[in-house]
């Protein structure tokens, strides 16, 4: 069922968390670029443009700490990091293209291994999804079968109204909840219609040939013509909602240090390399080969949809305009 908020009420709602002690984690500027972070004030908000990275450090930091250690004599010292203290979170404006990527990853970190430093933050956040109402060159979730106003991944989900506020629709118990909780500031409806969507020009792309050519070409020329432009520099996968591989490093000295989780790339040339000094990916275009592959092959066999929700970031950012949907619409008409 749909129900309604002012902007002013909002703001009111998203300060009354923050008073109450929960991260309110929202799109905000951070010297000139927007990100998703930790709010102090609803003031802080902005919501007319897709963060420069993804939504997904709500649940899987950059770089975090998984315990330290420390040696004294011959004694020695750990402190592991206890889930069970992060906060609760409400992670808002989150695009569709990102707030996809959610269960995405939901069902990487608890398949073989359930990992309690990201599945703990999970359990503890609520997402609050916002309706996309522009898109640039780069976009192209309906092209992998997203929309601007698909839920998927989103607890409640807002849609801008042409005299301001929002629509609000709880998709989950635990998005039920939380408006439950704030039920005064949400009336029944508004008198306004919705605001136009955004429109991406792409058109859908053929998911299952892509899959299909990939299944049986492992080994093609074409790889080398796709990615020999590749510097390997990560970003793509950094910026990535649903990108998910990281490193365990232990950083420190004989007498004290952490055990760090780090986010990793594909792309990078060590990625794969062996302590034998062997590396199976030992050039760029089979570096690159795994990441399509992982997204549009790999993901699938697992869990049975892509790992790309068409967010475009990889594409605007990219430094050598490489553009993945180009290459995966091109792959469909092999
Ligand atoms: S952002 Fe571009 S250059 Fe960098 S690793 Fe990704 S595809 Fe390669
Ligand atoms: S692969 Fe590129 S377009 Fe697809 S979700 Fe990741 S960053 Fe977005």
């Amino acid at each position: 069922m749909h129900t309604f908020i002012s902007a002013h009420n909002l703001n009111t709602f998203l300060n009354t968390l923050i008073a109450a002690g929960t991260r309110v984690v929202a799109p905000r500027l951070n010297a000139g670029t927007v990100l998703y972070e930790p709010l102090q004030n609803a003031a802080e908000l902005v919501l007319d443009q897709l963060p420069r990275r993804s939504g997904k450090e709500a649940f899987f930091p950059l770089c975090e700490d998984i315990m330290s250690y420390r040696k004294e004599g011959q004694q020695v010292t750990l402190q592991t990091v206890d889930p069970a203290l992060f906060p609760e979170t409400v992670l808002f404006g989150v695009r569709p293209c990102d707030a996809a990527a959610v269960p995405v990853l939901d069902a990487v970190f608890s398949w073989d291994y359930q990992d309690e430093f990201f599945l703990e933050r999970r359990r503890k956040t609520t997402v609050i999804g916002l309706a996309c109402t522009s898109a640039d060159d780069a976009c192209f979730c309906t092209a992998v079968g997203l929309s601007p106003a698909a839920t998927a991944g989103s607890d409640l989900f807002l849609t801008p109204m042409s005299g301001g506020g929002y629509r609000c629709a709880a998709c989950t118990e635990k998005g039920e909840a939380l408006l439950q909780q704030h039920r005064g500031l949400f009336s029944p409806s508004s008198d306004h219609e919705p605001l136009p969507l955004a429109e991406p020009q792409v058109e859908r792309i053929d998911l299952a040939r892509v899959k299909a050519w990939l299944d049986t070409h492992f080994e093609d020329p074409a790889w080398d013509g796709i990615a020999t432009r590749c510097v390997g520099c990560g970003l793509c996968a950094f910026v990535c909602p649903a990108c998910h591989c990281f490193d365990i490093v232990d950083e420190g000295t004989e007498k004290a240090g952490k055990r760090r989780k780090n986010w990793d790339a594909c792309g990078f040339w060590k990625f794969t390399h062996h302590a034998s000094g062997h590396n199976p990916r030992d050039q760029q275009p089979k570096r690159y080969r795994n990441r399509i592959m992982h997204k549009f092959k790999y993901y699938d066999d697992k869990f049975g949809q892509t790992l790309c929700t068409g967010c475009g970031r990889c594409i605007r950012l990219c430094p050598v305009g490489i553009d993945i949907a180009a290459i995966v619409d091109e792959i469909s008409t092999k």
